[in-house]
Parts: C-alpha cells; sequence; structure tokens
C-alpha cells in the first residue's frame, strides 16, 4: 500500500503530498513516523492508495505508526485542506489545528492506574505474615481495589509478595485526569418558560443552519443551549460549545459538569498539558461528547455532531490571533454543514455584521425579550462629570455613585465597578516639559503599579523603576494621569473601609485559577465589591449584585476604530447586564464626559434596534464593514532594514493586485502600525479596504510568495485590534 503524506513542517517548501509505502493496517488520518531528506520526520497520512508514480528504487517506506488509531478524522482532513486553501497556510499548520499539542511534542503520556483482585489461588503464608493476610481479607470484602490503596493500608512489601506468591493480580488501566473536578456545583435543571420553549422549537424547525438567537441579558439564552444540547445526547449525537473565555465561566462550567457529568469535555490552554491531552482523548474515542472550550475547540475530535453553539458571538476572541488566522464562525459553519447540524449563534449585543444577515434571512433570527420571570431591566442613570468636575468633585465617584453604593453595601447586597484600565493611573507625564514614560521594547506608554511601586508595560510584560525626576529635564513635577482598576480599589478602600473589596484584572488574575478563584468569592459573598476590567463585564450571573457602576463609559469610544461605538454599546449593555438578575431590581450609574452621545443614549435604554438602525446607516455611508472588507496585512521583524525591504516586497506583490483589480480597492497604503514597535519588533503595514472580498484570495497568494528571512507577513480580515 501507499499512503500521502503531508510532514509536519510548517514550511511552504515542504507543503506536498509525499509518497510512502506502508502496510494496510495504515489508515487515512493517521499520524506516522517516516524518513525525510537524510533524517526522520513526524507527519500525517492524508490518504492511503494502491499505486503511485514514484519508482520503487526511490519509493521509502513509513517507519511507524505514532498511535494505532487515526488522530485525525476524515473530517478533520476535509477541513485542514479547506482552511489551508482559504488562508493560505501550510497544510501541516492547519492539521495542527486538530491535535492537542502534547500529542504532537510527545511531552505528555498516559496515565495508568493499577488495579488489584484475587487471583482465587490458594496460598500458603506464615502465620506471622499478619499484612498478607489482611490484605487478602480486605480484597475477599472489598473486591478490586486500586493498587495504591492496598499499598497504602498494608504495605508495598505485601503487595509485591503476595503479586509474586500469585494471590492478587494487578492489572493497569488508563486513568483520565479530570480537570474542574472542583468546580461541579448543584445540578440545576429549570422547566422552560414559554418563551423559551418557543425559541427551542423555532431554531429547531427553521430552514437555515445559523441561528442568531437575540436575547436580552438575563433572558436565559444559556437554558436554551443545555436542553439542545442534552436533546442531542439523547440522541447519541455530540455537541459543540464554544464561549469567549472559558476561566470567566466557572458558573457556566459547573452547570455543564453537573448536567452532563464526563460527558463533557473541557479543551482549554489553562489546563495542564495532561489533562488538556486527557479531555481530547476523551472526545477522540467518544467517551465523552461534549466539547466546551474557547475558539480552539471549535476543532474538537468529536463526530456526528449534533448542534454547535457560539455563546457571545460578538467577542473579539473568536478570531485567532496566529496562523492561520481563522475565524471560528466560518470553520464553524463549514463543520455544521458537513454534519447537517445547527450553528447557533447567541449574544445579547450581537455585532452589526452577523445582525444584517439575520434581517436579510440568512440567518434564522429568535429574540428573547424579557428577562426570566419578566424580571425588569435594571434602570440607567446616566451622570454628566463635566458637570461634577465643575461642582468640585474631582475624584472618580460621582455623588451619584457614592451615595447609591452607600446605600447597596448598607442593604447587604453587592455591587460592580467597572473600568477599562488596568494599573494604577494611565500614564506617568512630567508637567514641566511634557515627557511621557514609554517603554523600551514598545511603543506604548507605561503605567503606574502602586503595590509593587514600578511601572510596567501592558503589551510586552516589562517592569521599570518608578521615575524619580523626568529623564529629559530632570524636574521633578511627575503627574499620574487618568485611573486605573488599582486606583480605584485604594480609594474604596479609604471611602468604604469596612467594604470588602475585590479586584479583578490582568494583574490579580495570574495563575490557573486566577480568575476562578476571584469569581467564586465573590459569587459566595466574601466580599462586596468587585473592580474590575472587561473581565466582569462577561456573562457572570450573580443574584446578589444590584448595583453596577461604569466609571467611565467613554473610554472605548475614542479609540480610532470603525467599531468602537459598537464595542461600547456592547459593553456598556452587558456590564449593565450584570444587574439585577434575582428578585432585587438593579440599579446602574453610568459616568460619562460625553452624555449626550447616541451610543450611550441607545444603550441605556437598551434599543439594540435603535443602535443598529444608526449604527447601519453609517456604515453604509461611510463604507465600513459590512458593506466594505478591511484588509491589514502585517510586516514585523526585529531588523528595521530587514523589514522594510520585506515590505517593499510585499507592497509591490500587493500593488500588482491593486493596479489590476482597482476597482475593488476603496484604499490602497502602506504606512508605519499605528503602535510602531512591541517587543523590539518594528511593525508595518498595507492597508487596504475592499468593496468587492473576491480579491481576497489573491492577497493571500501575493504575502504567501514573499518569504523574506527574519520577517513575518500575515494578513488580518477586520481586524479586531488596528493597533
Ligand atoms: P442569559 O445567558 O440569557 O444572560 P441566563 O441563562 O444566565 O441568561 O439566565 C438568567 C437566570 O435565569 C439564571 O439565573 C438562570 O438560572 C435563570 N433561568 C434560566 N431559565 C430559567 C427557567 N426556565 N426558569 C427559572 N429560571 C431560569
Ligand atoms: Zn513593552
Amino acid at each position: 500500500m501507499i499512503a500521502e503524506v503531508i510532514v509536519d513542517i510548517a514550511h511552504s517548501d515542504v507543503d506536498k503530498i509525499f509518497d510512502y509505502a506502508c502496510d494496510d493496517t495504515l489508515k487515512a488520518g493517521m499520524r506516522v513516523a517516516v524518513p525525510f531528506g537524510r533524517s526522520a520526520a513526524t507527519g500525517f497520512v492524508m490518504r492511503v492508495k494502491e499505486e503511485t508514480s514514484v519508482p520503487k528504487d526511490k519509493l521509502k517506506k513509513v517507519f511507524r505508526a505514532e498511535e494505532d488509531f487515526p488522530a485525525l478524522t476524515e473530517e478533520c482532513l476535509s477541513l485542514a485542506k479547506k482552511i489551508s486553501e482559504r488562508y493560505r497556510c501550510p497544510l501541516a499548520l492547519s492539521l495542527r489545528l486538530f491535535l492537542p499539542a502534547e500529542m504532537r511534542t510527545g511531552k505528555v503520556g498516559e496515565v495508568y492506574q493499577g488495579f488489584a483482585d484475587l487471583t482465587g489461588k490458594d496460598v500458603s503464608l506464615s502465620p506471622r505474615a499478619i499484612q498478607q493476610i489482611a490484605l487478602l481479607a480486605y480484597l475477599k470484602e472489598n473486591g478490586e481495589t486500586e493498587s495504591c490503596i492496598l499499598r497504602d493500608k498494608f504495605g508495598a512489601a505485601a503487595f509485591r509478595s503476595l503479586i509474586e506468591k500469585g494471590g492478587i493480580v494487578e492489572e493497569k488501566r488508563r486513568r483520565f485526569r479530570d480537570p474542574y473536578r472542583q468546580v461541579a456545583g448543584e445540578k440545576t435543571e429549570h422547566i422552560l418558560t414559554p418563551a423559551q420553549r418557543t425559541a427551542v422549537a423555532s431554531i429547531r424547525n427553521s430552514q437555515e443552519a445559523v441561528t442568531l438567537l437575540h436575547g436580552v441579558t438575563g433572558s436565559g439564552k444559556t437554558e436554551i443551549y443545555l436542553t439542545m444540547i442534552a436533546e442531542e445526547l439523547r440522541a447519541g449525537r455530540s455537541a459543540i460549545f464554544l464561549v469567549p473565555e472559558i476561566s470567566l465561566t466557572p458558573q457556566m462550567l459547573s452547570q455543564l459538569r453537573a448536567r452532563f457529568g464526563r460527558s463533557a469535555a473541557i479543551l482549554h490552554s489553562g489546563l495542564s498539558a495532561g489533562e488538556r491531552f486527557d479531555e481530547w482523548m476523551r472526545l477522540r474515542e467518544g467517551d465523552a461528547k461534549i466539547a466546551i472550550g474557547a475558539r480552539s475547540a471549535v476543532f474538537a475530535p468529536v463526530e456526528n455532531i449534533g448542534v454547535i453553539i457560539i455563546d457571545e458571538e460578538h467577542d473579539g476572541s473568536y478570531s485567532s490571533e496566529s496562523s492561520p488566522r481563522y475565524n471560528t464562525f466560518d470553520v464553524a459553519l463549514l463543520r455544521a454543514k458537513r454534519n447537517g447540524c445547527k450553528l447557533i449563534l447567541g449574544s445579547a449585543t450581537p455585532s452589526v455584521e452577523t445582525y444584517m444577515k439575520a434581517k436579510n434571512g440568512e440567518y434564522h433570527l429568535v429574540k428573547l425579550t424579557n428577562r426570566i420571570n419578566a424580571r425588569p431591566m435594571p434602570d440607567v442613570n446616566i451622570v454628566d462629570m463635566r458637570r461634577e468636575v465643575r461642582r468640585g468633585n474631582p475624584s472618580p465617584f460621582s455623588r451619584m455613585l457614592k451615595e447609591k453604593l452607600e446605600r447597596c453595601l448598607e442593604g447587604g447586597n453587592q455591587a460592580i465597578l467597572f473600568l477599562n484600565r488596568r494599573g494604577y493611573s494611565q500614564t506617568v507625564i512630567c508637567r514641566d516639559c511634557g515627557y511621557v514614560a514609554k517603554c523600551e521594547n514598545c511603543d506604548v506608554s507605561l503605567t503606574y503599579h502602586s503595590e509593587e511601586n514600578c511601572l510596567k508595560c501592558h503589551y510586552c510584560g516589562a517592569k521599570y523603576h518608578m521615575l524619580p525626576a523626568c529623564p529629559e529635564c530632570g524636574g521633578t513635577h511627575i503627574r499620574y494621569v487618568g485611573t486605573g482598576t488599582q486606583k480605584i480599589e485604594g480609594e474604596l478602600k479609604s471611602l468604604y473601609p469596612s467594604a470588602r473589596i475585590l479586584r479583578m484584572d490582568n494583574d490579580t488574575t495570574n495563575g490557573k485559577e486566577g480568575h476562578y478563584k476571584i469569581l467564586k468569592q465573590f459569587s459566595e459573598r466574601k466580599a462586596d465589591i468587585l473592580v474590575g476590567t472587561q473581565m466582569v463585564a462577561k456573562g457572570h450571573d450573580f443574584p446578589a449584585v444590584t448595583l453596577v457602576g461604569i466609571l467611565d463609559a467613554d473610554m472605548s469610544l475614542h479609540f480610532s476604530d470603525y467599531r468602537s461605538g459598537e464595542r461600547t454599546f456592547q459593553l456598556v449593555t452587558q456590564v449593565a447586564g450584570r444587574s439585577g438578575r434575582a428578585e432585587e431590581k438593579g440599579e446602574v450609574v453610568l459616568q460619562t464626559f460625553d452624555p449626550d452621545n447616541y451610543i450611550l443614549r441607545f444603550a441605556t435604554q437598551y434599543d439594540y434596534e435603535g443602535f443598529y438602525e444608526h449604527e447601519i446607516a453609517m456604515r453604509a455611508a461611510t463604507m465600513f464593514p459590512p458593506f466594505a472588507k478591511i484588509v491589514r496585512v502585517m510586516v514585523s521583524g526585529g531588523n528595521e532594514k530587514e523589514t522594510l525591504s520585506a515590505l517593499k516586497e510585499v507592497y509591490d506583490r500587493l500593488n500588482g493586485v491593486y493596479r489590476e483589480h482597482s476597482e475593488s480597492f476603496l484604499i490602497f497604503n502602506k504606512m508605519h502600525a499605528p503602535i510602531k514597535y512591541i517587543k523590539n519588533s518594528f511593525r508595518y503595514q498595507v492597508l487596504m479596504r475592499l468593496t468587492d472580498a473576491s480579491v481576497l484570495k489573491e492577497i493571500y497568494a501575493a504575502c504567501a510568495e514573499v518569504k523574506p528571512k527574519n520577517v513575518l507577513v500575515w494578513v488580518e480580515e477586520n481586524p479586531a485590534n488596528l493597533s
């Protein structure tokens, strides 16, 4: 037999099929070790066939199969091909997406656990062998037992001796590591409300593959997902459930574990290598049928998929930030079509692109307009911070926020305060000369962190000593501008000395369970106030939270990005949605320097439709997505000269595409990226806006032809971040 093999080397020069002789136990999808050049390589069997055009004396043989089963299913192989065609990347790269990294690096193996039982054979024991006698008696009473327990109870010597005499026998069995054992919570299963039932039926009966479930915060979307997953499971099918940031949703995880037990496997970068590998194996072997995780779980090795869910579909984390820069939705749709199953996108604040497709009838649209039990949406109070300042209140807390916070704490309830910035203050400025402290590796300003009394770069993590004086002019009038989470936490502590305060941002959530610990403490009401960045806005369900304060609603409005309005609307709606989710009505205080801003107005009235109509009209008028596609080709390298010469080559090739299809381009130019260097790498970009996405193919092709040394070139489509 002949195996068509792709070697696991991500380079375009070897990105082709190589034929090898093999025996007939080899199957498509298996990983193999093959001779390659003068050494060996691992590879993927794409196909097994009878004949080859390679002459007999040139044909090499597969050394061995790495596993005795195909790590990649037929579906994975075909998807990987589509992904590498679409994003113009070597097939080896897209095949890797489907495997846990641990499998390729061979760093984790399976864990085996011994079990011992009586053999039935009589062994003659001296009456003094008390431990051995006791061990046999124990097994007689308890039956098969884990070897480690027996060794613990009766000693390793007695255990070994009985094995040698043949009185007991040990069998090693595969043991799966169980991440999130500790999170399994109580099982909550609700009887669906009529609105939820109608939604489920409507999704099931629709003709379209894709459904947008647009339900306000607290409308019970999660219960709908779980119901649909449970039904598919009962019918013997599997499911994929994607969430933006899995460590931020411990409540969701505990619900899933409680409800589906070990049928749910969690794929998450925060797991240990061994855990991740085991969860993947359980899915591959069909022991687990529900794959839950962030975007990479879309590649889960499940077969016969009954439903795919993308929760919080508007979230930026669904586009990959390393090559291939796949779009999670595109991959999910391919899988849904191949499996003939439904793809559900859920959100309280769908992206404008998605909503337009739903309105045009391309996606089925299901709406949930009320919260569960008709709980009211929280009232949003806008505070004009300009007036606060004029009235002599320079603090980050308006008088209204302070009043409501006091009342909330007195009533024994909890509050969430949200702001967009980590650290103590935003930037460090010299008042005499205007010098701003910047990172040496990155073209960004530094942030003061008072706990460590240092300046940190939020891009590369570098730390600097706090400046005693301005390095430019020697002046000592160093000022902090702006407010970060850490500073707010400090001010709250002095305002409310008896309140228990938790902070959640990138600085407090280190480690595998950083988020989990903070959220758990808060949900167990071991704290009164939770201060944090975007992380506090995600789908949490804390019943005792009755007040949400948005300290700087304008922050995200001023990013120079076509999506900044949309993002602000989403953020405000999502944070506000954390308030008043149980019996007591919730409130929101939104502080802004721009109180008449239409985005904030729509958000405070929960008027998604109004926001959408306004936003889509503006996008149409200015020709931004979804009416055009923004494409950015990034060129980045450590050496400026090399980077510039690669940029020139990329630009020349793209210019060829541009000249040939200029009618498809609204914008075509090359420039420095807004942040000129990050982590000591220079960053240049060619920015394009396309009216016709069919030229994308040629853009990818042009970039794939440039193979500069030491410089990375990549393509971003409608990038979530244009910095
Ligand atoms: P969403 O995901 O839409 O924001 P959730 O799924 O978190 O909303 O539901 C909000 C709250 O309502 C949760 O506390 C959930 O347990 C509860 N809930 C959901 N469905 C029902 C139901 N059918 N009956 C009673 N409570 C429900
Ligand atoms: Zn830096």
